[in-house]
């Protein structure tokens, strides 16, 4: 559509970097401005944000936009919509990409709403259809059975929200130097219908699942929480983390941050082990992208064999001791 131009990835920053997720947005940004042989744009919200604004040309951005006001602080989903949504309309993109995080895919829908156009959430692929130059934009559908390819014709920009993990991060050039746009928008503590009252870390004992090298998840078949202590006694012998299908997560054996899969977290270790979990693809899509994949299952017929590069049919308590000490022993020799 006519005026639209360029695209715009939206960059979210903790403790003064940019985030793994902004580093993908600027990854797949990329290559799609590069196949429009268009601009990569970076939106930058918050407040005292120009140091990691510079930051941000050395992952790939020709020029960054910044709205920084002290009300941005901390992320408001009202005040940050109509921050975003304001800057989206001087800036005019014809793509733009937002991360499926807790940020993204809450201010997302919100931002569709405000400027009155569609959005396609939890893409896996993005890429330019050559003859329209439209974005063709890949998503997993029922349940992860299916993928459909959406197009946005007639609304400008065309938004996405991103999958986590989906694509490969932006490589970094520090050399790269790059414009710094400052984008004012009027905002007043009014705006915000709701109040934020406290702010609740989640303490992370050990590695973070999303970037451990070694992920070994239970499931349902682990039994409960105590099963869970051999879980993670595997993973501390192999300094890996611990993940979990839904089931252990919904039975309230392990916290929901856990969870991997559809509707969870996507790993991509170079070591994944599944022990006591049947299969199911909406977990299985959380893992696929492991380099092996280790499966331990009492059932021979476990659908988990079926993507596992390595299987062991065992009650996993009996498996499970017995690799810790061979492990053990191969790590102390
Ligand atoms: C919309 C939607 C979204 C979903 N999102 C997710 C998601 O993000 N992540 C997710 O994981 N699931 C998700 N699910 C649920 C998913 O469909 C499955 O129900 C779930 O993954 C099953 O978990 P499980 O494999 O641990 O349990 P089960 O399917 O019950 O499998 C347990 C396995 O343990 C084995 N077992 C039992 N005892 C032992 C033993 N002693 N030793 C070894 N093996 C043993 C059994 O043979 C069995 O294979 C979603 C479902 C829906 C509908």
């Amino acid at each position: 559509m006519a005026g639209y131009r360029g695209v715009l990835a939206f960059i979210e920053t903790a403790e003064g970097k940019v985030t793994s997720t902004g580093r993908e947005m600027l990854g797949v940004g990329r290559l799609l401005a590069d196949a429009l042989g268009e601009t990569l744009d970076a939106l930058l919200v918050g407040s005292d944000i120009e140091g990691v604004g510079r930051d941000v040309f050395s992952f790939g951005a020709d020029r960054v936009f910044l709205v920084s006001d002290s009300l941005l602080a901390k992320y408001h989903p009202d005040l940050y919509t109509i921050a975003v949504s304001d800057a989206c309309k001087q800036i005019l993109p014809s793509i733009f990409l937002l991360p499926q995080d807790d940020v993204g895919r809450d201010i997302a829908p919100r931002v569709a709403a405000k400027l009155e156009i569609g959005l396609a959430t939890d893409c896996i692929d993005l890429a330019i259809d050559p003859d329209t130059r439209l974005l063709l934009q890949t998503r997993r559908v029922y349940g992860g059975n299916a993928t459909e390819v959406l197009v946005s014709r007639n609304a400008f920009p065309q938004l996405v929200t991103v999958k986590p993990r989906a694509m490969a991060q932006a490589k970094t050039d520090s050399n790269k130097q790059g414009e710094i746009i400052t984008i004012s928008v009027k905002l007043d503590a009014s705006m915000a219908r709701s109040k934020l009252l406290e702010t609740v870390k989640e303490e992370i004992k050990g590695i973070k699942l999303e970037d451990a090298k070694v992920v070994v998840a239970g499931g349902r078949g682990i039994g409960g929480p105590e099963g869970f202590t051999l879980i993670h006694e595997l993973a501390e012998v192999l300094g890996g983390a611990v993940g979990a299908s839904r089931a252990p997560c919904d039975e309230g054996w392990v916290p929901t941050s856990y969870k991997i899969g559809q509707t969870g977290k996507v790993v991509t270790p170079d070591l994944y082990i599944a022990i006591g979990i049947s299969g199911a693809l909406q977990h299985t899509v959380g893992s696929l992208g492991s380099r092996c994949i280790v499966a331990i299952n009492n059932d021979p017929e476990a659908k988990i064999f079926g993507v596992s590069d390595f299987k062991l049919v065992a009650d996993y308590r009996d498996a499970l001791p017995a690799l810790i000490n061979k492990y053990k022993e191969i790590i102390s020799s």
